[in-house]
C-alpha cells in the first residue's frame, strides 16, 4: 500500500514551516499501519512562489462577488518557501525513509504552462492534479456560506460539466502524474441521477494522458461519505488500465494512512494487485502485497 495524497499543515494554520521530524514522525505512522512508501504533496497554493505567479488568477471569472473569497483564501494560505519544503522533504528521503516529494497541484485555466515552468525547477517525485476550484468558485470549502450558496444557485449538471471539463483540460496539459480525488465534485453529497457521461469522461482522460488515479479515504471523512472515487468510476479505470495509487490526503498526523486497509480491500475486490508509485516522475510499479494495510 502507498499512502500518496498528505499534506503537513491543516487548512487553519495559516503561518506553516516544514520540519524533518514532522516528515519523520508520517513515515513512522505509515509504517506501522503497513503502507510501504508515502507521498508528502503539500497544496500549491501555500507556498510563496505560487503567490508571486498565480495571485489574481481568479479575477477572470465574471462572479465577482467570488473574488474576495478566494483572494482571502489565498492570503490566508499562501506563506511559504517551497526551497525550504523541498530540502526538508529530500533530507528525509535521503535519511532513507520510505518518502518522495510531491506537490498537489491545482487547475489554472490557461496557466499551467507558467506553473509546469516554476515546478521544473524542483526535483519532484510525482505531481498531484487536483480540481477544486471552478473559476474563482471553491465548490469543496462546506463550511463557506457562498460555497453552498453557489451549490444552491447552480444546476448539479451543470457543475458536473464544468468539473469534468476542467480534469480534461488539466489531463491534456501534460502537468501532472495522478489525479487526486477524481469525483470531489460530489463532495457535498449533490450528484446527477446518472452521472455515467462524466465518469467516462474522466477515464477517457486518464487514458489519454496516461495519468494515473488515486483511490482515496478523504471522502468517508465528508459529507458524501465515499471513498474517491465511487465504484462505477473505479471499475471503469481498472477496465480501462488506468494506474492506481492509494491515498488519505491526511492534513494532519492522525489521518496518516487513514483506513488504509479498507482501501487495500477495496482494490481486491476490484480485481486490482498493481499499484503506481514515482521517482523522479517516472513511474514503477508497486505490488498491492508489498505492505499490508491493516
Ligand atoms: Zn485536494
Ligand atoms: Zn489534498
Amino acid at each position: 500500500m502507498l499512502d500518496y495524497h498528505l499534506h503537513l499543515w491543516p487548512h487553519a494554520q495559516r503561518e506553516a514551516e516544514s520540519t524533518v521530524e514532522q516528515v519523520a514522525a508520517y513515515c513512522e505512522q505509515a509504517t506501522a499501519a503497513g503502507v510501504s512508501e508515502i507521498a508528502v504533496t503539500e497544496h500549491l497554493f501555500r507556498f510563496t512562489q505560487a503567490r508571486d505567479l498565480l495571485w489574481g488568477f481568479w479575477e477572470t471569472d465574471p462572479e465577482r462577488a467570488l473574488h474576495a473569497g478566494m483572494a482571502a483564501y489565498w492570503d490566508h494560505h499562501a506563506h511559504v518557501d517551497l526551497d525550504d519544503y523541498v530540502t526538508v522533504v529530500e533530507a528525509v528521503k535521503m535519511e532513507g525513509l520510505p518518502v518522495v516529494c510531491g506537490l498537489e497541484v491545482d487547475y489554472y485555466e490557461g496557466r499551467m504552462d507558467e506553473v509546469s515552468a516554476l515546478l521544473a525547477g524542483y526535483p519532484f517525485d510525482v505531481l498531484l492534479g487536483s480540481v477544486h476550484w471552478l473559476g474563482a468558485w471553491r465548490f469543496d470549502v462546506l463550511d463557506d456560506p457562498l460555497t453552498m450558496a453557489e451549490w444552491d444557485a447552480r444546476r448539479v449538471d451543470e457543475v458536473w460539466d464544468a468539473y469534468t471539463r476542467a480534469m480534461e483540460e488539466l489531463a491534456a496539459s501534460g502537468a501532472c502524474d495522478v489525479f487526486a480525488h477524481p469525483d470531489l465534485v460530489k463532495v457535498a453529497g449533490r450528484r446527477p441521477d446518472v452521472p455515467d457521461e462524466w465518469y467516462d469522461r474522466i477515464a477517457e482522460a486518464a487514458v489519454v494522458s496516461g495519468m494515473a488515479a488515486e483511490l482515496s479515504s478523504a471522502g468517508w471523512r465528508k459529507p458524501v461519505g465515499e471513498e474517491y472515487p465511487a465504484p462505477p468510476l473505479l471499475r471503469r479505470f481498472v477496465e480501462r488500465g488506468v494506474p492506481l495509487t492509494t491515498a488519505s490526503d491526511a492534513h494532519a498526523l492522525p489521518e496518516v494512512a487513514h483506513r488504509a486497509g479498507a482501501l487495500r480491500r477495496l482494490l481486491e475486490g476490484a480485481g486490482v494487485t498493481e499499484l503506481r508509485g514515482y521517482r523522479s516522475r517516472r513511474p514503477h510499479a508497486v505490488a498491492l502485497s508489498a505492505a499490508v494495510g491493516r
